[in-house]
């Protein structure tokens, strides 16, 4: 049987690839056949996932994605090297930075939040679209929402960052605003919507002690302790990714273990 979730031959940018998700993420694509390009700002660790990989598929570069001129040069090297972009994953994140009260908020944590994880999205889909439209290639963008896109509270405790779950709310609009743009092309936009994921940004923003991560992966009562890992996120990346996908474009795929659903529900 065919594996139709392979990606031979493709081509991928990972932003935020040098740890959690997106490292995970690279792994994974990397596995399945594809050339990846890690952008990311942590030059160390982005540099030692490429080489655990022990490929030359694999290349780390280093990309703020708050510079557009660096998203536009990673772009263009990634075309240069590999041949073309068929995959964008945006993905780099941060998170904790405007946690106080709307009345104490400090505006620089809020702007540094949404340039990282909104305004550099905004730049990753452009970037990307227009050289997969330059090029005729049916590309899929994959941008990395949250379940804090659609609520503001977390089973594991109160979580009111608001520049995190604005840029969040904003990724689910920015996919719905850019999918009709790019679909004349064949080119595809969606976002992933994970719940906490064991990663060094939900340990530090949620003071999770990973030592007590359970992974239950299913809907449950008392949602407490549901902790998914940076491969399950992969795994729904991977599909998006792969032509298993083909025809899906707009959308959230929500990873989340039923936290939204058990939690709308009781609400
Ligand atoms: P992580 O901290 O392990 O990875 C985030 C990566 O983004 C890091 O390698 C970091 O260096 C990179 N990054 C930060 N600022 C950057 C910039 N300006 N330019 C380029 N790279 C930059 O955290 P993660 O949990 O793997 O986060 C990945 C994505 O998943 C983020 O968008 C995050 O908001 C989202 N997310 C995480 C969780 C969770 O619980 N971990 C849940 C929902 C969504």
């Amino acid at each position: 049987m065919s594996d139709e979730q392979r990606l031979d031959g493709k081509v991928a940018i990972v932003t935020g690839g040098a740890s959690g998700i997106g490292a995970a993420t690279v792994r994974l694509f990397a596995e399945k056949g594809a050339y990846v390009v890690i952008a990311d700002i942590q030059d160390e660790l982005g540099n030692q996932v490429a080489t655990s990989v022990g490929t030359d598929k694999v290349t780390y570069r280093h990309c703020d994605v708050r510079d557009e001129k660096q998203v536009e040069e990673i772009v263009a090297f990634t075309v240069h090297k590999y041949g073309g972009l068929d995959i964008m994953f945006s993905n780099a994140g941060v998170a904790g930075g405007s946690q106080s009260s709307i009345i104490d908020l400090d505006l620089k944590d809020f702007d540094n939040t949404l340039a990282v994880n909104l305004r550099g999205y905004v730049v990753c889909i452009k970037h990307a679209a227009r050289v997969m439209v330059a090029r005729k290639t049916r590309g899929s963008i994959i941008c990395t929402a949250s379940v804090l896109g659609s609520v503001a509270i977390t089973a594991t405790g109160g979580f009111d960052d608001k520049g995190y779950i604005s840029s969040k709310s904003g990724i689910l609009g920015l996919v719905r605003a850019t999918c009709g743009d790019l679909g004349e092309y064949g080119i595809r936009v969606n976002s992933i919507s994970p719940y906490v994921v064991a990663t060094p940004l939900a340990t530090k923003a949620l003071n999770l002690d990973v030592s007590q991560v359970e992974e239950l992966g299913v809907a449950a009562a008392n949602l407490k302790g549901i902790v998914l890992k940076p491969i399950h996120i992969a795994q729904a990346a991977l599909f998006l990714a792969s032509d298993q996908s083909a025809y899906v474009s707009g959308h959230d795929f929500v990873v989340d273990g039923g936290f939204l659903a058990v939690n709308q529900t009781f609400k």
